[in-house]
Formats: structure tokens, C-alpha cells, sequence
């Protein structure tokens, strides 16, 4: 007999599935536990899972298991990636998933991931947010924006200075198709993410003070989101501690 379940690729994705599974309710034990200790509610906490360099297969199962929130850093990969996702889930109408933009980003691919994206969370110069306010417009869409700050003022990896965050926030909060939603960083390499993170939180409470929508934290990833729970953080991105390693030539 030659069923579905004969079939060894099937099996492998079963196997896939019920590894995610796991990996997916260990990550949310961490946060709620991490919020307990925090003394914060999980319902506060938004789960970004980044499913950068792994199939749109993985994607689907994760939203089987009622992940809505993906987070990727390739232009061309993430919208290739996102059209065959929602082409099977059929949007839209069907179950809405909101995909998060979080790499570097040249300003020429700006207009493509306007077209797709539904948050860019690392947009860290004026450039940057002209172009992507012109996709927008162009794809008639909104976009949430969130300012990427550089923590210890090295910024070849990305990222805003604090000194010029400010600033930057005022032309998001005047473009016309963008919403200022708040902040992202991630912990410089070496830091202690506790200092890291307080840092960032400092610097949320300035923007949200001038833009109360702003409420934004994205911080914290597969090895430091306790400390980001401990400081505010309402956005946590986690790929490793989902999905595994990625292959480390790319
Ligand atoms: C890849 C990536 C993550 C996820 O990191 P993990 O350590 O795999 O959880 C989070 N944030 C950004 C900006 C990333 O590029």
C-alpha cells in the first residue's frame, strides 16, 4: 500500500514538524517563565520567529502551531520565501501573518520590501526612510517602522546613534505612509545584554515620550531574552532556539 504516510518525505516533514513543535513550546516556556520573573503579563510579549535561511515548508508548520509573527533579513529570500506562504494560505482572507523586516537594508530594495513587508524594524537613516515611505506609497500599503539604535555607536552592523534617534524619529513620525512604532536593537557582541538592553530601554521612553504610539521594544534573541523580558522588551526575535543552526558559510 503506497499512502500518504508511506511516503519517507512525508515522514521527514513529520519528523520537521514535531522537532518545531518542541523547540517552539521550550521558547515559550522561556517567556513565560522570563515574564513571571520579570513580573510582567506574556500577553504583553509579541514572539517574532526568524525563519531566515529555512523553507517556507517551515514556515507553514509554524503557523500551524500559531506562530503570526516572522521576522527575516534578505530582501530577495524573504519575498520569495512570503509570496509561496501566502499563496497557500490563501491570503488574503485567509489567517492573517504579519512578516517583519529585520536586516540591513540597502536603500535600492527599499520600494521591493515596502511591497511585502509588513514591519521594518531596522530602519536607521533618512534615506532609508524616504525610499521606503515611496514603496509604500507606490504599493499603496502602510508600514510600521521601527528605528534601530546602534548601542555602542558602531554602526557598520546598523543601526542609529543614539545621538541622531531623535531625529530620525521625527522624519518616520512625518512620513506619509509610515507608523512610528518604537525601537529595536541588538545587544553589541561582548556587551552584557542586561546593560544593553536598559540602555535601549532609556531610549524607547524618550521616543515614546514624544510619540506616544511608539511603544514599541524589539530586543532579545535566542540567548539573551531574559534580560530582554527583565527591560521592557514587547518584541522578542528568535531563530536559533526554533529552528536550529543556520548553515555558517552564509
Ligand atoms: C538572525 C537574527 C535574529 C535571531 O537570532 P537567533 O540568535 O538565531 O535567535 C534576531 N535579530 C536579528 C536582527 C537577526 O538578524
Amino acid at each position: 500500500m503506497t499512502g500518504l504516510r508511506d511516503d519517507p518525505s512525508d515522514e521527514r516533514g513529520d519528523e520537521r514538524a514535531q522537532q518545531l513543535r518542541a523547540a517552539l513550546s521550550a521558547v515559550r516556556e522561556r517567556i513565560a517563565r522570563g515574564c513571571e520573573l520579570a513580573g510582567r503579563d506574556p500577553d504583553e510579549v509579541t514572539l517574532v520567529v526568524v525563519t531566515k535561511y529555512f523553507p517556507a515548508a517551515d514556515v507553514l508548520s509554524l503557523h500551524e502551531l500559531g506562530v503570526r509573527d516572522f521576522g527575516e533579513n534578505r530582501d530577495q529570500e524573504a519575498g520569495e520565501k512570503f509570496a509561496e506562504v501566502r499563496r497557500v494560505l490563501g491570503e488574503p482572507g485567509g489567517d492573517p501573518l504579519t512578516l517583519h523586516f529585520i536586516g540591513q537594508l540597502q536603500t535600492n530594495k527599499a520600494s521591493h520590501v515596502a511591497a511585502y513587508a509588513d514591519v521594518v524594524q531596522s530602519v536607521d537613516r533618512v534615506k532609508l526612510v524616504r525610499a521606503l515611505d515611496r514603496g509604500a506609497h507606490q504599493a499603496d500599503r502602510r508600514l510600521d517602522v521601527l528605528l534601530q539604535v546602534s548601542l555602542d555607536g558602531d554602526t557598520s552592523r546598523g543601526g542609529v546613534t543614539v545621538e541622531q534617534v531623535d531625529d530620525l524619529a521625527e522624519t518616520v513620525a512625518g512620513a506619509e505612509r509610515l507608523t512610528l512604532r518604537g525601537v529595536m536593537a541588538v545587544a553589541p557582541l561582548g556587551a552584557d545584554p542586561d546593560a544593553a538592553f536598559a540602555r535601549l530601554r532609556e531610549v524607547a521612553d524618550g521616543i515614546r515620550a514624544r510619540h506616544p504610539g511608539a511603544g514599541w521594544v524589539s530586543a532579545g534573541m535566542s540567548g539573551d531574552l531574559e534580560a530582554a523580558l527583565r527591560h521592557g522588551a514587547t518584541h522578542l526575535r528568535v531563530g536559533t532556539a526554533i529552528l536550529g543552526s543556520r548553515p555558517s558559510l552564509l
